[in-house]
């Protein structure tokens, strides 16, 4: 009998943690494995605003595919998919096509712009490591550019970053820290920097603990981080972005870089297959397999599921999306193998958001956290990511081991 093929699209969390865990459990001779991925790199998402704001270096966040697979056992093809037909069970690439008969769709997520005027051309997204490279350069640019200009235009100067969930706040976390930085590298008085969170909903972290989001608000303002709350953008011009402060009212805030970071979506590419989506994620069944499709599984940022207990999606983290692809891989190999699939449920172990690399705030097992306790865990849960994915040689090389810092 020919062995399946079985296509894994993405290698995000979601996409590698399906493939690692497939190459654990199955032979050569029981299926192909093949891997899709646009760059020949993984990146670490959940660091990229640490390459945004240049307090990591884009090489440290990202690592060969190459690393943690193995070649001998999944084919590894650099490509950027450009169309999935779901009815001929095709994938085409930039550099060619390819059939299948398990496909995993992995593509991760997109910024969302919810079509607000301007955003699309005129604001950065920490969106890949390319991206959090340009937003790294781009500041350094604006800094390096007032410091030679005759004329000093001081808007050059000003950062916003609109939206104060989990990646706008880690954001300005490592802004705080940055700043200075870069004040001293291009001889920029710190007051002339002024680094505003615009933030649409009445609270920063919106649903998150108070009393931990007090804590963050204090720590980012001591550090020079201005914000302002209940105020959405509602414009991107070339020269700033467009705030509605009450029925009638707006600020227009000049700035030399706008960071956008108020959401995410799916990837679009799920838009186009004519399947059942919502902003580009599929409500999956309780297996992970798209509804009403028996061959194609979903995992992390394009899968979305609904948490019973509060009757809202789950949001959509690096956490759930490993969890994913390992029931993804044992699914697969269930189905090959002719037995029944399982649900999936995540196992939830908390949120912390880094704020810079000496600080975060955080609920872990059940119990509030802040400072260097709270940092030190989310580094001890970043080191874990890779040690799930690529063992301790890859922990070893690319983990954060300024642990008590
Ligand atoms: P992704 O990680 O987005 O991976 C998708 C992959 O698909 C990428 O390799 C991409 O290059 C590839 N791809 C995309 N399009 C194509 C194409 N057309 N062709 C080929 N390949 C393609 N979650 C947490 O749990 N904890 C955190 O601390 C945390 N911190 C975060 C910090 C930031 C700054 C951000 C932005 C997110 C953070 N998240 C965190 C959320 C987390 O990063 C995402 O939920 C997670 O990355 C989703 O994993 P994924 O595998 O679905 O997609
Ligand atoms: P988010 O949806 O969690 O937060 C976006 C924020 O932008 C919200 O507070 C929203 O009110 C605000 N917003 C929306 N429209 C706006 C507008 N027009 N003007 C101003 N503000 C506006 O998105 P995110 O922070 O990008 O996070 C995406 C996902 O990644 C979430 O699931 C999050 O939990 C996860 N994540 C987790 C971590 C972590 O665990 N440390 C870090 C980063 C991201």
């Amino acid at each position: 009998m020919k062995r399946p093929t079985i296509l894994v699209l993405g290698a995000g969390y979601g996409g590698l943690s399906t493939v690692v865990n497939l190459q654990k459990s199955l032979g050569t001779d029981e299926a192909d494995i093949v891997l899709i991925n646009k760059n020949e790199y993984h990146y670490e998402s959940t660091w990229l605003h640490e390459a945004a704001a240049g307090t990591l270096s884009p090489e440290q966040v990202r690592y060969d595919i190459k690393d943690v697979i193995d070649v001998g056992k999944v084919e590894f093809v650099q490509a950027k998919v450009q169309a999935i037909d779901i009815q001929e069970k095709v994938v085409t690439t930039n550099v060619g096509t390819h059939t299948y008969d398990y496909l995993v769709i992995a593509l991760g997520f997109e910024g969302e712009t919810f079509g607000i005027p301007g955003l699309d051309k005129y604001s950065l997204s920490i969106a890949n490591v390319n991206a959090a490279r340009q937003i790294r350069e781009h500041i350094e640019y604006q800094f390096a550019t007032w410091s030679i200009e005759e004329e000093k235009d001081d808007s050059r100067l000003t950062i916003v970053v609109g939206g104060a969930g989990f990646t706008g706040i880690e954001f300005l976390g490592e802004l705080g820290n940055r700043v200075p930085e870069l004040c001293e590298e291009f001889d920029v008085p710190r007051e002339k920097v002024r680094v505003i969170c615009v933030e649409a909903a009445p609270m920063v972290l919106p649903g998150f603990d108070p009393e931990l989001v007090d804590y963050a608000v204090r720590q980012l303002k001591a550090k020079g981080i201005e914000f302002s709350i209940g105020t959405p953008v509602v414009e991107a011009t070339p020269e700033g972005v467009n705030v509605k402060k009450g029925e009638d009212e707006f600020e227009f805030i000049k700035a030399g870089t706008v960071v956008w970071a108020a959401g995410v979506r799916g990837n679009r590419l799920i838009e186009e297959t004519g399947i059942e989506n919502m902003r580009a994620r599929v409500k999956v069944e309780s297996d992970l397999r798209a509804p009403g499709l028996d061959d194609v599984f979903i995992v992390g940022d394009c899968a979305l599921m609904i948490d019973e207990e509060t009757n809202r999606p789950y949001p959509p983290t690096a956490q759930i999306a490993m969890q994913q692809g390992e029931m993804c891989a044992n699914n697969v190999i269930a189905l090959i193998k002719g037995n029944p699939t399982s649900e999936f449920t995540p196992d939830l172990k908390g949120a912390i958001a880094s704020l810079g690399d000496d600080d975060a705030i955080g609920v872990a097992f059940g119990k509030k956290l802040t400072g260097k306790k709270a940092s030190f865990m989310k580094k001890m849960v970043d080191n874990r990511a890779l040690y799930m994915i690529g063992g301790l040689g890859l922990t070893i090389k690319k983990g954060k081991f300024n642990l008590l810092k």
